[in-house]
């Protein structure tokens, strides 16, 4: 291996451009909360691709900016409401793509699983059958959390008739998010808010009037690209930098992922001037779709043949960057990345934790399971109290994201980057 790893001449004038480009940074998170939630397949998500595209398109100069069309199971919500026997209303809120009820509605006993662990589910298993399975949501960003999926796929195979995922912060709204289903079989899903959930605990012998109704359409999504060559423009192989478009309808989806794809967009504007002097080329991928179980990114990589994927050297995908001031990097069982992060954090002075095992909750995942080296940068991993536990909530909004968080991200996602821009062959095997 050689010495060299990074272009010594690169990395400052890279972390300058970051740093004066903070009030482009700032004016891109506004304008893309302004947007709304940007639930893939709504005006707002078009709104913000549309003016994604664009800043993609300023920064091409010599490269270029597109939409990458990609297929998913979109679904259109339709009603949706949670109600004790006696008619008692309760918060509801749909999970995307949820099967729907019968339209007048699916009136079962409540079966209520805690948090919702395999042990629970055991522990219950034979009061499950034709009931409504009751689970808690959990602080989504710690090693021992169970993914709502997964309570999900469980309380279907235990043959839940439904299935309601309530938060435990008293002050939280339900939460949004996918269930999982991607257009194939499944059960109701909704998810309700603490004091809903206090009701339906109760409910176990009198039962609750569950009735949510979507219809499934296949759809078109279109993810923003930008390609940007490296210093030699016949090298086909690329640093891919991903950031998600799409998120929920409950806010403006301003965590999780306006504080990413603006990121994205300061560090592809402040690196473009410097790309001669990469090793590797850039590709900028903003992926909708996320949301939907990551169907957005999955459905791309499953598009290309081998020898395709095999150029895309490493993912570095920014998601959640802001809420919190402690970064980490979630390295899907990549080994070879821990020094490479390792390097990057000490060369912007920039503290960057690790956190090894896969976790399959954002687009890195996808590459991983491709056998390509990726990473999720995010804020606030295992700090249940920090302001990250807002997401996917009526809470997500801007005032949750200090300027001084997404600068610390950018710094800190710029030097990753451009070590990553810069690496050798050796540096690159090292990571698989
Ligand atoms: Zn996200």
């Amino acid at each position: 291996m050689t010495a060299r790893t990074v272009d010594p001449d690169g990395l400052e004038p890279l972390l300058q451009r970051v740093a004066d480009g903070l009030p482009g940074l700032l004016a891109d998170f506004n304008a893309i909360c302004d947007c709304g939630g940007r639930v893939a397949g709504s005006d707002s998500e078009r709104r913000a691709r549309d003016l994604t595209l664009g800043r993609l398109a300023e920064i091409a100069g010599a490269g270029r900016a597109w939409l990458e069309p990609v297929d998913y199971a979109g679904w259109q919500p339709g009603s949706c409401s949670l109600s004790l026997a006696d008619g008692t209303p309760l918060a509801c809120q749909p999970l995307l793509g949820s099967a729907s009820t019968p339209p007048a509605g699916l009136v079962a006993g409540v079966v209520d699983l805690g948090r919702g662990t395999d042990d629970d589910f055991q522990r219950a298993a034979a009061r499950i059958p034709g009931r409504i399975a009751l689970v808690r949501h959990e602080f989504p960003f710690s090693p021992d959390h169970v993914h709502r999926r997964r309570k999900y796929d469980a309380a279907r195979a235990a043959g839940a008739a439904g299935f309601v995922i309530a938060h435990t912060d008293p002050l939280a709204s339900p939460t949004s998010g996918s269930s999982g289903r991607n257009g194939g079989d499944g059960i109701p899903a909704v998810a309700t808010d603490h004091a809903g959930s206090a009701r339906l605990a109760t409910a176990d012998a009198s039962g609750a009037r569950l009735v949510v109704q979507g219809t499934d359409q296949p759809a078109v999504g279109q993810t923003p690209m930008l390609d940007l060559p490296g210093r030699d423009p016949d090298d086909a192989r690329r640093v891919v930098l991903s950031a998600h478009l799409d998120g929920h309808p409950l806010a403006q989806s301003a965590m999780d992922n306006a504080s990413g794809l603006a990121v994205a967009l300061a560090l592809a504007r402040a690196v473009a001037p410097q790309m001669a002097q990469a090793a590797l080329g850039l590709r900028v991928c903003l992926f909708t779709a996320e949301e939907w179980a990551l169907a957005g990114s999955r459905q791309w990589l499953a598009m290309m043949t081998p020898a395709e994927r095999s150029r895309l050297v490493i993912d570095i995908n920014l998601d959640t960057v802001g809420a919190d001031p402690r970064l980490t990097a979630l390295t899907s069982g990549f080994a070879g990345l821990d020094a490479f992060v390792a390097a990057s954090a000490r060369a912007a002075g920039q503290p960057i934790g690790l956190h090894r095992p896969l976790m399959p909750n954002s687009d890195h995942a996808n590459f991983a399971a491709h056998g390509i080296p990726a990473l999720r940068l995010i804020a606030g991993f295992d700090q249940p109290a920090s302001r990250v536990r807002h997401i996917l909530t009526a809470q997500d909004t801007r005032d949750q994201v200090a300027p001084a968080e997404l600068a610390g991200a950018a710094r800190a996602s710029a030097s990753l980057l451009w070590r990553a821009l810069c690496a050798t062959d050796a540096d690159v095997s090292s990571w698989r």
